[in-house]
């Protein structure tokens, strides 16, 4: 998966936004036309959600790593 910079006009894919894309998510191998275009706050939105809901995923696992150790 690669994210690249665009400036071509095409509106973000994210429900209900209207803002002009940024960005392009793009899976190797797969044509353009299913690329993931998102707009600069949607994208900065989808960082800090990802961040704080795979990252809190990752802390709990880490805590019982600690716990099965403990035992
Ligand atoms: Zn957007």
């Amino acid at each position: 998966m690669d994210i690249t910079k665009i400036d071509s006009g095409v509106l973000c894919d994210m429900g209900g936004c209207v803002r002009k894309a940024a960005y392009a998510v793009s899976m190797e191998g797969k044509p353009l036309s299913s690329r993931l275009y998102l707009c600069p706050e949607c994208a900065a939105n989808l960082y800090g959600l990802l961040g704080s809901k795979l990252g809190g995923e990752k802390e709990v696992e880490d805590e019982e790593d600690v716990r099965r150790r403990d035992c």
